[in-house]
């Protein structure tokens, strides 16, 4: 923690945009009336995500009539992960929020959120969508999704992939977004070691301009993902317990089976009893492959931990351009 900056500015908004060339005015003229109202600090960051459409465009335009508002323009579509990764990093705010660009979250919002993290002590607050616009295709399955990632990480949330959250700075200079992984901030934030997890119902809207950039695979995507963060926030930096566990468990089933097959081979040859041959038994093979895997599983374990001590970053996009 002695290496992260300090924040220079109240708050930063950072907002993941891809395509959304006809939100954006509105967004930044909504979010800029609702902090007229006071006399915080504050910048706007959006994250173009490689958009084809106008957005690069809109954004420098943008940027004549809000000197508030800071651009990074991806050099392709790298995702929403890597986007708000940006964001954060970028971001000075003592609070940081985030938003989606079109026009779903609502900025009137913006002001409780900050004081839940600056007066209330609040890590991390999460939006609920309480009441949400989106289509039963998409809500029907957020649920069951909800229902297990709660589960699976302890935290009482309903609605852990909310675009609107807000953050203290400490958190988004700590931690990591890639992949997908954007839909469990509150998990990531939680393994992290912050804790004081808050929750605030959030006003939703339907989509107004453009169209959702994410489909059913999300929810499949979302899975898979929700076990990978669980096993690597326990065993990123020592991956040696996970597969030399497995491998010292495989290894000592084999020795035993091997030990068996000896004494009973003496056994059966000092007592004259009806013997086959060890290696005519199946429980020879069984012996060998547990042995086998065992020592795999110790060599992986072993690479694991040479990469966990060479790998330092693990996003690697490129920024096409930065408006400042
Ligand atoms: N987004 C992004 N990169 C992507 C996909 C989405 O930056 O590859 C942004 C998008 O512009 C929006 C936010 O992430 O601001 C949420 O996307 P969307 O509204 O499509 O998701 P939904 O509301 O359908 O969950
Ligand atoms: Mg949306």
């Amino acid at each position: 923690m002695s290496s992260i900056p300090q924040a220079s500015l109240d708050l930063s908004i950072v907002i993941p945009a891809y395509n959304e060339a006809e939100s954006l005015p509105e967004l930044i003229e909504w979010i800029s009336r609702v902090l007229s109202a006071y006399n915080w600090k504050y910048e706007i960051i959006v994250i173009d995500d490689g958009s084809e459409d106008q957005t690069a465009q809109v954004l420098h335009t943008l940027k004549k009539q809000y000197p508030a508002l800071r651009a990074i323009r991806f050099l392709r579509n790298y995702g929403k992960s890597a986007a708000l990764q940006s964001g954060f990093e970028a971001a000075r705010g003592a609070v940081v929020i985030t938003m989606d660009a079109d026009l779903q979250d609502d900025p009137e919002e913006i002001p409780a959120l900050y004081r839940m993290i600056r007066q209330e002590g609040y890590d991390l607050v999460s939006g609920w969508k309480y009441k949400r616009y989106d289509p039963l295709s998409k809500t029907l399955p957020s649920k069951l999704f909800n229902a297990v990632t709660r589960k699976l990480s302890g935290i009482p949330l309903h609605d852990f992939n909310c675009g609107l959250k807000a953050y203290r700075f400490e958190v988004v200079k700590s931690i990591e977004v890639y992949g997908e992984m954007h839909r469990y901030l509150p998990v990531i934030a939680k393994w992290a070691g912050f804790k004081r997890i808050g929750e605030k119902k959030v006003k939703h809207h339907p989509r107004r301009y453009g169209k959702t950039k994410f489909g059913i695979e999300r929810f499949l995507f979302g899975f898979l993902d929700l076990l990978s963060i669980q096993f690597v926030s326990r065993f990123r930096k020592r991956p040696m317990h996970f597969f030399g566990g497995l491998g010292v468990l495989s290894f000592t089933i084999g020795a035993f089976i091997t030990l068996w097959l000896i004494v009973y081979k003496l056994w059966a040859l000092a007592h004259g009893l009806p013997y086959r041959e060890v290696s005519e038994q199946p429980l020879f093979y069984l012996a060998l492959t547990s042995i086998i895997i065992g020592f795999q599983l110790f060599l992986t374990g072993f690479l694991g931990e040479m990469v966990v001590s060479t790998v330092p970053k693990r996003h690697d996009y490129i920024i096409a351009e930065t408006i400042d």
